[in-house]
């Protein structure tokens, strides 16, 4: 396919956030399906995902895992440990900075992580996380995944002995590009896509979402026609800042 005949990232914006989408057509590439959320792939996984799997078989093991680590939640299924939370059903969002204790399940005595929001994070857990990193934030379990806006949240908690914003969430915000596909390689995320395993095929626009998981980063992809309209408007606010990565580049 030549680059003529790819229809414009700017050219077709104005398109799909018009009212006139036809959003049950028929499915292909250039099809606007039902909304599903760029993350959705992680929220499919069960819970236990967002843990380690290692289930210590001696005391030594037990001790090399730290009770408590902190990181932006991979999933939106995990529930709030604290009681309020706990009563209310309150679930911790995808992305939000969590703090994660290792605890032993009275019942099967297996040892498994539980969460908390942040804001829900007690000063006595703060100091013992602190404790943890010898009081350098830097050397708490899963630091080095936070977002810089979460290291720096996580630092004036250390430091002040508590959570000092409770309303501090730290979602990181989505990083989008546009690129013409350089292999076939990817599935598509849209659901539709994902389940009939269709990939982006070379030479495809297709729209690359940044995606964090357990702390490492990486890019996926739906074919730029999958891309859902919640999706398109944030492009389109990325787009006015000047701020959609590989734009220029698509240009002949
Ligand atoms: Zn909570
Ligand atoms: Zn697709």
């Amino acid at each position: 396919m030549s680059l003529s005949t790819i229809p414009h990232v700017t050219d077709l914006l104005p398109i799909v956030l018009s009212s006139q989408i036809d959003h049950n057509h028929d499915g292909g590439r250039n099809a606007h399906p039902a909304v599903t959320y760029a993350f959705e792939p992680l929220q499919s996984q069960p819970i236990q995902s967002a843990a380690p799997a290692i289930v210590p078989d001696d005391d030594d093991k037990a001790d090399s895992i730290p009770k408590h680590r902190v990181e932006h939640s991979p999933s939106n299924l995990a529930a709030c440990q604290s009681a309020p939370c706990k009563r209310g059903g309150h679930k911790i969002e995808l992305g939000e900075l969590r703090f994660g204790t290792y605890t032993l399940f009275f019942h099967t005595g297996e040892m498994f992580w539980t969460y908390k929001h942040w804001r829900c994070v007690t000063n006595k857990q703060i100091n013992t996380i602190k404790d943890i990193a010898k009081g350098e934030p830097q050397n708490a379990p899963g630091y080095d995944t936070l977002t810089e806006q979460a290291k720096e949240h996580f630092r004036l908690a250390l430091e002040a002995g508590r959570v000092t914003d409770t309303t501090f969430k730290g979602i990181p915000e989505p990083v989008y590009k546009v690129e013409i596909a350089p292999q076939g390689r990817a599935t598509c995320q849209n659901k539709e896509c994902k389940d009939a395993k269709v990939k982006s095929k070379k030479g495809e626009l297709r729209l690359g979402n940044l995606v964090r998981f357990q702390g490492h980063k990486s890019w996926k992809y739906k074919h730029w026609g999958c891309a859902t309209v919640d999706e398109y408007r944030r492009i389109r606010d990325v787009l006015a800042a000047g701020e959609l990565e590989g734009l220029e580049d698509l240009d002949p």
